[in-house]
C-alpha cells in the first residue's frame, strides 16, 4: 500500500489525537500533509516536531502572532481566517482529509476537501447534520466515499459490508445514555457541567459528552445515518446500552441482526475508516466475550431526553430545520458549559429555536450560514 497523505483538522481535539496515534501507528500506510487546531498552538508545535506537516492553520485570532512565529521557525505554510481550512486543502493536496473540528465549523472545508476529490474520514458529525444533502450530493458527483468516523456509523458501515443495502429493515444506533440515564427530571435540573463532563464509558470533547448527557448526539446520529447510508429516518431506531460494547445493529428483511462488538476505543474506529474496509492488526486487547456479564438495551426515554424527540423532528422537517437545530444546540451547550443556563436549559432552548424557524431549503452553503446565524442570534437572547 502507498503512504496515503492525510490532513487532519482539529488535530489537538480527542479524535485528532487518536488520529495521530493510528497515523504513528501505521506509518508504513499514511503520512499527515496539514494539521490544525483552533488555539492550542503549544501542542500544536509538538506535533508539528514529530510529523513534519507541510502547512498548518491555526483559527483563533488571538494567536495568530504566536502561530506565525511557530510557522516561520519550522519553515511551514500557514493559513488564517474564516477560508483557513479551505486553504490548507489546496496547500496540503491530501489523499484523505480527516475532519475532526467541531460543530458547524467543519463544513465548509469538508465541502473543499470533496471540491479537491480526496476522500473524507468524517468524525466532526454536525456536518451531516447541518449540511447533508448538500454534502453527500457533492460527495455523489465526484464519486468521494466518505468514511465515518463515528463508532455507530463505523459499525453499521462494517455490518453492511457485503450485504444488499436494498435489504436493511432497520438500523439500530446503540447509546450509552449518558451520566445522567437515572436521573429523574427535577435531579436533571440541578446537574453540574462538572457532572456532566463524566461521561460512563468514552472520553471525548466537551461539546460532544455534553450532547451524549442531553441524547441529542444520538439525535445527531440518526440524522448522519440518514444521509451516510440513504437510510428513511423512520428506518433508523435508537437503543440505550449502558456498556458501549455493541456499536450498532443493522436488521435485515429476513429478521437477521449483524452487529459490530469491540471494546470502546476510537482508535479502533479511526484505524477501520482510514483504511475500509482493510483490516490489520493493532495493539488493542481482545474482547473478552467470557469477561462480559451482561450487555443490556433498554429504550431512550424521550420524556426526561427530548433533544433526541427533537432531532428527528428536525430532520422530518428537513430544509435548514436541522442547521436551527444545532446552532441552537452549539449555543445552548456552550451556555451551560460556561454556567450561563441550567441543564434542562438546553432543551428548551432548541425548543424555542425551532418554535421560531421558518424553513427554507438548505442547498447552498449560503442558506445554511443565513440560517445558523440567525438561530444562533435568537439563542443567545433567550
Ligand atoms: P475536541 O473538542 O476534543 O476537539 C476539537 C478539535 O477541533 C480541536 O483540535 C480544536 O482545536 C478544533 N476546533 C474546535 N473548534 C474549532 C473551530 N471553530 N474552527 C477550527 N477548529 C476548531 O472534540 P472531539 O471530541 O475530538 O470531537 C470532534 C468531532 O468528532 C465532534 O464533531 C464530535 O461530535 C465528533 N466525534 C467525537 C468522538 C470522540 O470520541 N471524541 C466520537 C464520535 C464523534
Ligand atoms: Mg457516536
Amino acid at each position: 500500500m502507498s503512504q496515503k497523505k492525510i490532513l487532519l483538522l482539529g488535530s489537538t481535539g480527542s479524535i485528532g489525537t487518536r488520529t495521530l496515534d493510528v497515523v504513528r501507528d501505521f506509518s508504513d500506510a499514511f503520512c499527515i500533509c496539514g494539521l490544525s487546531t483552533f488555539g492550542r498552538v503549544d501542542m500544536l508545535k509538538s506535533q508539528i516536531e514529530q510529523f513534519r506537516p507541510r502547512a498548518i492553520s491555526v483559527s483563533d485570532v488571538a494567536k495568530q502572532k504566536e502561530a506565525r512565529c511557530l510557522a516561520e521557525s519550522y519553515d511551514i505554510k500557514i493559513t488564517f481566517g474564516e477560508n483557513a481550512l479551505s486553504e490548507l486543502v489546496a496547500i496540503c493536496e491530501p489523499d484523505i482529509v480527516v475532519v475532526a473540528t467541531v460543530g458547524i465549523a467543519g463544513l465548509k472545508p469538508t465541502l473543499a476537501a470533496i471540491a479537491h476529490g480526496a476522500d473524507v474520514a468524517l468524525a466532526n458529525k454536525e456536518v451531516l447534520v447541518t449540511g447533508g444533502d448538500l454534502v453527500m450530493a457533492s460527495a455523489r458527483a465526484k464519486g468521494i466515499s466518505l468514511r465515518p468516523i463515528d463508532s455507530e456509523h463505523n459499525a453499521v458501515a462494517q455490518c453492511l459490508l457485503g450485504q444488499n443495502p436494498s435489504k436493511v429493515r432497520r438500523i439500530i444506533l446503540t447509546a450509552s445514555g449518558g451520566p445522567f440515564r437515572h436521573f429523574t427530571q427535577e435531579a436533571l435540573q440541578k446537574v453540574t457541567p462538572e457532572q456532566a463532563l463524566k461521561h460512563p464509558t468514552w472520553r471525548m470533547g466537551c461539546k460532544i459528552t455534553i450532547d451524549s448527557a442531553t441524547l441529542m448526539n444520538k439525535g445527531f446520529e440518526v440524522i448522519e445515518g440518514h444521509h451516510l447510508f440513504n437510510m428513511p429516518l423512520e428506518q433508523i431506531d435508537v437503543v440505550i446500552h449502558p456498556q458501549s460494547i455493541i456499536h450498532s445493529f443493522v436488521e435485515y428483511v429476513d429478521g437477521s441482526l449483524i452487529a459490530q462488538l469491540s471494546v470502546a476505543d476510537m482508535y479502533l474506529t479511526i484505524q477501520s475508516a482510514l483504511m475500509f474496509p482493510e483490516r490489520r492488526p493493532n495493539y488493542l486487547a481482545p474482547l473478552e466475550i467470557s469477561a462480559l456479564s451482561a450487555l443490556t438495551f433498554e429504550k431512550p426515554d424521550c420524556e426526561r431526553f427530548p433533544c433526541l424527540s427533537y432531532a428527528y423532528e428536525a430532520a422530518r422537517a428537513g430544509g435548514t430545520a436541522p442547521v436551527a437545530l444545532n446552532a441552537a444546540n452549539e449555543v445552548a451547550v456552550r451556555r451551560f458549559l460556561n454556567n450561563e443556563i441550567p441543564f434542562h436549559h438546553i432543551p428548551h432552548i432548541i425548543r424555542k429555536s425551532l418554535d421560531t424557524h421558518k424553513n427554507h431549503q438548505a442547498s447552498s452553503l449560503e442558506a445554511i450560514e443565513e440560517t445558523d446565524r440567525l438561530t444562533r442570534e435568537d439563542a443567545e437572547a433567550l
